[in-house]
C-alpha cells in the first residue's frame, strides 16, 4: 500500500510503498533532500529522527556485510 508522508522540512508530500503496515527506516524527502528515520505504525507516521548521511552509509554498509553474510560469503 502505498502511504503519503509530508516532510516536516519543507511540507512537501511525498509518498512510499509499505509491504508491511509497521515500517521502520530512512525516508528521503524528493524535493528538499532531507533524511529521516521514519517509524510507521498500523500504516500511520509515528515519529521523524533526522539522520544524516553518514549514518545511513553506515546502516546499510552494515546491511550489505549481513547480506553477505547470509548468502554464506
Ligand atoms: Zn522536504
Amino acid at each position: 500500500m502505498m502511504l503519503k508522508i509530508k516532510c516536516p522540512e519543507c511540507n512537501t508530500e511525498g509518498s512510499m510503498s509499505l509491504v508491511e503496515p509497521d515500517y521502520e527506516g530512512p525516508y528521503r524527502c524528493w524535493k528538499c533532500r532531507a533524511l529521516f528515520t521514519i517509524t510507521i505504525k498500523k500504516n500511520e507516521l509515528k515519529s521523524w529522527e533526522p539522520l544524516d548521511q553518514e549514518e545511513l552509509d553506515k546502516q546499510q554498509e552494515i546491511k550489505a556485510m549481513q547480506d553477505k553474510f547470509k548468502r554464506g560469503g
